[in-house]
């Protein structure tokens, strides 16, 4: 079955009793006010409201609509466009909180990471060359009072951030770096990231 993703579709987003106004065919004050709104939605999901509220009044006695334009204006008035009309948007923005919540974790965590290395901890680096940046990884080998020492990796990348599966640490070469090198590199953004517990399929463990 083919469904519409987009669309409009109408809710009821308030009921009143009233008692003021009297019913042009029973006489009595004995009104039900229900009041609808539309909303745009995508896959069913309300994103903003659509057109106007419209109010239709019933006597409750004899069942007679009542079309007084007045009545009818005060009560879509009064009815609120409730908030679930713009759930799309309250959904995305929730989304977009937890990617900024995530990032500033994984950011906190690295910090750490930096502050006290461990053996096989990795790092993504950023070098500039010639005015050309290149993300290269590093993996600690060793660690001194004031020093880290780092089997670099072969290849340097252009782009991306994910350890390509020809890549690894070259163990016939050693990066030295000073700790508070290494501080300051993360504080200039130089490195943007730092792995610790990551699996075997990170490909980190391959040395030669
Ligand atoms: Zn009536």
């Amino acid at each position: 079955m083919l469904i519409n993703l987009t669309g409009r579709r109408s809710v009821r987003i308030a009921t009143f009793h009233d008692a003021l106004y009297r019913c042009s065919n029973c006489h009595s004050f004995d009104l039900d006010i229900k009041v609808y709104r539309e909303f745009h939605h995508f896959s069913m999901i309300p994103f903003r409201p659509a057109g106007e509220k419209e109010a239709k009044i019933f006597c409750n006695k004899c069942g007679q609509g009542l079309r007084t334009e007045s009545v009818r204006r005060e009560y879509e008035k009064r009815a609120r466009t409730p908030v679930y009309f713009y759930l799309g948007f309250i959904l995305i923005g929730l989304a977009a909180l937890g990617v900024v919540g995530w990032q500033f974790n994984e950011d906190r965590k690295a910090n750490s990471y930096i502050a006290s290395p461990q053996n096989g901890d990795v790092y993504l680096i950023k070098d500039t060359q010639l005015n050309l940046s290149v993300m290269r990884y590093l993996r600690v080998h060793e660690v001194s009072a004031d020093s880290v020492y780092f089997y670099p990796g072969n290849l340097a990348y252009l782009l991306g951030s994910t350890f390509d599966s020809s890549d690894y640490f070259q163990l016939d070469f050693v990066e030295t770096h000073s700790r508070a090198a290494l501080k300051q590199m993360r504080d200039t953004l130089g490195i943007t990231e730092v792995f610790r517990d990551y699996d075997n399929g990170s490909g980190f463990n391959r040395l030669r």
